[in-house]
């Protein structure tokens, strides 16, 4: 699981966050005060091994980007689902999984193509866009299901 590094507000320690608990309001490990993920929230790393789970357990919307590494399209789109990230924190979920790592969920949703954005609120796929789009596109889809 990937994390990010955030320094507490109130004390400064550097506290490392999994990814897949940054909306579950983490607090400073030395002082106690919330962490604000404010600009700091990446997208949540998924696996085919830990993808279903991660998705009944989120407790919210949840946006999964299937990109492949060497796709021109998913490299553009790379900073807009990281902006997403940081613009949904504690409201919904940014992920992405690997396909070509992951091959069984990719399979398992009938996916077109990368890049591929899944929605998914209470544990079920309710929504996708195919390919490369503006940022706003996402994120009202995103927002609708909030
Ligand atoms: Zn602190």
């Amino acid at each position: 699981m990937n994390s990010v590094i955030v320094s507490c507000s109130s004390c400064g320690q550097k506290n490392k966050i999994p990814a897949d608990k940054q909306h579950l309001q983490p607090k400073c490990g030395k002082c106690g005060s919330l962490i604000s993920l404010a600009g700091k929230a990446v997208p949540v790393e998924i696996e085919d091994s830990n993808f279903q789970n991660f998705i009944n357990g989120a407790g919210m919307p949840v946006m999964v980007d299937f990109f492949s590494p060497t796709c021109g399209p998913c490299q553009m789109m790379s900073p807009i689902v990281n902006s997403l990230a940081q613009r949904f924190v504690n409201r919904g979920i940014v992920a992405k999984i690997d396909t070509s790592e992951n091959q069984r969920i990719f399979s398992q949703f009938n996916i077109r193509g990368v890049p591929s954005f899944l929605f998914f609120k209470n544990g079920k796929l309710v929504d996708q866009v195919v390919g490369g789009v503006p940022e706003n596109v996402l994120a009202q889809k995103l927002s609708s299901l909030l």
